[in-house]
C-alpha cells in the first residue's frame, strides 16, 4: 500500500508564488494497495488534479470510494471537480460522519446548487451514494480494511485507520488536542470551560484515538499551529506537531507525516517547521515527515507482521 498527497494545506486554497514547494491546495490523500485499488480521504481541492490522473489511467467507468473527515470547506471543495464525475457509467461512494446518509446527500446538492454550481448534483452522470460512518464500527471497501476514529473538532470529525496487503496507515485530521471541548452543536469564540463529563468523554475520545494508532506504521496528523500560535486559536479545532508527536509516542507508530497545514505558512517557514520537528522526532524515535503536494509514501509493515 502507499499514499499520495494531493493537497495538504487547511482552511482555504493558497496557491502562489510562497507555497509553491509545499502546495496550496486543500487536504485530499489517496491510498492505493498493490493490488491498484484505491480509496480517496477528503475532497478539498487538491481531489481535481488527482480526478484528472484517474482519468488518464481509467479505461472505463470506475467505482470510486471517498472517506470525508468532516464536509468543512476545505474537505469537500474538490468534489465537484472531480472529472470522473462527468463520465457516466461511474459511480462514487462518500462515507462520512452524519446523523443520516440523507443529510450528507443534503450537505453535497447543496454545494451544488443553481447559485453556487452549473451542474446540480442530480444531473450529474455519476451515480452517487452516501454512507454514514461510525466511529468504532468498521468496514471493508474491496482489500481496505477501514476504521472510523472520533476526533474532537467544531461539530465532529472523524479519522480513519486504513489496513491493506498486511500494512497501516492512519489519517488523523482535523482534530484538536484532548483538552479543549470542541465537538459541541455550536460554537463559542473560544473553548468552554471542562465539565467533569466532558473530561472524560474527552480522556475517552484520547484513548480510543491511541488504541487504534497501536501497530500503525505511519500516521498523517492535523499539525495546522505552531505551539505559541495554537495558544491564541484553541478553539480553531487543530492540533500542533508537539502534541501530534505526543500521541504517536504513546501508540509507538513509527512515522508521522505533519498534515493541513496553515494557509499563513509560506515554504520557508515550512522548511524550518520540517527541519525542527524531523529532529525533535528523531530524539524521540519517530521519524516525522512533512507533507507537500505530489509526495508519495509507500506504507511499511505493521508491527508483529512480516
Ligand atoms: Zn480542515
Ligand atoms: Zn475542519
Amino acid at each position: 500500500m502507499q499514499i499520495t498527497f494531493w493537497g495538504v494545506r487547511g482552511s482555504y486554497p493558497v496557491p502562489g508564488a510562497a507555497t509553491v514547494r509545499y502546495g496550496g491546495q486543500t487536504s485530499c490523500v489517496e491510498s492505493r494497495s498493490a493490488a491498484g485499488e484505491h480509496v480517496i480521504v477528503d475532497a478539498g481541492t487538491g481531489m481535481r488534479a488527482l480526478g484528472n490522473k484517474l482519468m488518464r489511467e481509467a479505461n472505463a467507468p470506475q467505482h470510486y470510494h471517498v472517506l470525508l473527515s468532516h464536509v468543512h470547506w476545505d474537505h469537500i471543495q474538490g468534489l465537484p471537480f472531480f472529472s470522473p464525475v462527468y463520465v457516466p457509467g461511474t459511480r462514487v461512494s462518500v462515507y462520512a460522519l452524519l446523523t443520516a446518509a440523507d443529510e450528507l446527500n443534503g450537505v453535497i446538492g447543496g454545494i451544488t446548487r443553481h447559485e453556487f454550481f452549473p451542474m446540480p448534483l442530480e444531473a450529474v452522470p455519476a451515480q452517487f451514494d452516501f454512507q454514514k460512518v461510525e466511529p468504532g464500527v468498521d468496514f471493508d471497501i474491496g482489500g481496505f480494511h477501514v476504521m472510523p476514529i472520533a476526533l474532537n473538532h467544531p461539530f465532529g470529525s472523524v479519522g480513519y485507520r486504513l489496513d491493506c496487503d498486511g500494512v497501516s496507515w492512519a489519517y488523523v485530521s482535523d482534530t484538536a488536542p484532548f483538552t479543549d471541548v470542541l465537538h459541541k452543536q455550536h460554537f463559542l469564540p473560544g473553548p468552554e470551560p471542562l465539565s467533569e463529563d466532558d473530561r472524560v468523554a474527552l480522556g475517552a475520545m484520547r484513548e480510543a484515538l491511541v488504541r487504534r494508532l497501536v501497530g500503525v506504521d505511519t500516521v498523517v496528523y492535523d499539525t495546522h499551529f505552531l505551539p505559541d500560535e495554537y495558544k491564541r486559536f484553541p478553539h480553531y479545532g487543530h492540533s500542533t506537531p508537539d502534541q501530534a508527536l505526543e500521541i504517536c509516542l504513546e501508540a509507538k507508530v513509527r512515522r508521522l507525516v505533519l498534515y493541513h497545514h496553515a494557509p499563513t505558512h509560506s515554504d520557508d517557514q515550512m522548511d524550518k517547521i520540517a527541519a525542527d520537528y524531523l529532529a525533535r522526532g528523531e530524539e524521540l524515535g519517530i521519524e516525522v515527515l512533512t507533507s507537500f503536494e505530489g509526495m508519495t509514501l509507500p506504507i511499511g509493515p505493521v508491527e508483529g507482521t512480516t
